[in-house]
C-alpha cells in the first residue's frame, strides 16, 4: 500500500495535468474567434424566424420603469429573476427574444437533444419547484419545461417581455438609472439591469456548410422524436 499524500498535495503532477488541459484547449481556439461563423442575415435570414412564436403578436410599445430589467429567459435569467425574487423584489421584467423562458431549451428542439450533465446537477431549482428528474440526462423538452415551471413558480411571467429584443442598454448618469430600448418601439428604465443574453440557442450558419442546405436547431415540430417520452422509472 503506498503511503499517503499530505493533504496539500494533489497525488498526481498537477503542472503535467494543466499543460495536458491548456494543449487541448489551444487546439480548438481560432485566431478568427466568433468571425468563423456566418452571420443569420441574407440567405441565412430565415435562421431567425422563430417556428414556436405568435407571428401575429404585437403590443403598445412601454415607456415605464421596473426596479430590475433582465434581458434574457434562459437559466440565467431565470436564475437571477428566482433570486431577486428570494430577496423580496417584487418589480422584475425580463425580456426574452423567443416566445417563452427557456433560452436554449426553447430554441433548440431537434431530435436526440439531451442535457451532458445530468440531470440532478444540471437542472437549477429543482426543490425549489419540487420536481424530480425523470431522465438521468434530461431530454430538452424536459428541461424547457422545467424552466417554464420555475418561471411560474416565481412569478417570472408577470411582467415579461416575449418576442422582444432589447436593441440598446444604457446607463442614465442624470437618473441613475438603465434606459432599455427594443425592436417594439419600447423605452423602458430600470434601477436595476442583468443581461443575461448568452445565445446558445441563437443560430448560427456554419461556414462550412455555404450551400445553404443547413437547418435551423428549432425547425422540428415538438414531439417529433420518439425519444422524448419519458421513460416509466428513472435512470
Ligand atoms: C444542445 C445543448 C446542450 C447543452 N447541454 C448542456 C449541459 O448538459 N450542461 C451544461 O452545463 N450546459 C449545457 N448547454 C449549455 C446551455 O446553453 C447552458 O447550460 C444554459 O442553458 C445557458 O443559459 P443562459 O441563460 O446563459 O443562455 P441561453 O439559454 O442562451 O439564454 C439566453 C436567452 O437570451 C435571449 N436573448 C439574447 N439576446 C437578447 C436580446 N438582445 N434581447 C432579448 N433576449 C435576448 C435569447 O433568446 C435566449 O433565450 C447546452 C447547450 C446546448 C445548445
Amino acid at each position: 500500500m503506498s503511503a499517503p499524500h499530505p493533504a496539500h498535495e494533489p497525488g498526481f503532477d498537477l503542472e503535467a495535468l494543466r499543460e495536458k488541459y491548456r494543449v487541448e484547449r489551444d487546439r480548438r481556439i481560432r485566431p478568427d474567434g466568433s468571425r468563423q461563423y456566418r452571420r443569420t442575415t441574407g440567405e441565412f435570414g430565415y435562421f431567425e424566424e422563430d417556428p414556436y412564436a405568435d407571428r401575429d403578436f404585437s403590443r403598445e410599445p412601454l415607456h415605464d420603469r421596473v426596479e430590475v430589467l433582465i434581458i434574457g429567459g434562459g437559466f440565467g435569467g431565470l436564475l437571477a429573476g428566482t433570486r431577486l425574487r428570494q430577496a423580496g423584489v417584487r418589480s422584475i421584467r425580463v425580456i426574452e427574444k423567443g416566445g417563452d423562458f427557456g433560452g436554449t431549451w426553447y430554441w433548440n428542439r431537434y431530435p436526440g437533444i439531451h442535457c451532458d450533465i445530468e440531470s440532478y446537477i444540471y437542472m437549477p431549482l429543482l426543490e425549489e419547484v419540487d420536481y424530480v428528474p425523470r431522465w438521468k440526462y434530461a431530454p430538452g423538452e424536459e428541461i424547457r419545461q422545467h424552466a417554464r415551471a420555475i418561471a411560474t413558480r416565481f412569478g417570472l411571467y408577470d411582467d415579461v417581455c416575449f418576442q422582444t429584443l432589447a436593441t440598446e442598454l444604457r446607463w442614465d448618469e442624470a437618473e441613475s438609472g438603465w434606459l432599455i430600448a427594443t425592436d417594439r418601439g419600447d423605452h423602458m428604465r430600470a434601477r436595476y439591469a442583468s443581461t443575461r443574453p448568452t445565445g446558445c440557442g441563437v443560430p448560427t450558419a456554419s461556414p462550412s456548410d455555404p450551400t445553404g442546405g443547413c437547418t435551423s436547431p428549432s425547425s422540428w415540430p415538438a414531439g417529433s422524436a420518439p425519444w422524448i417520452r419519458p421513460p416509466e422509472t428513472s435512470t
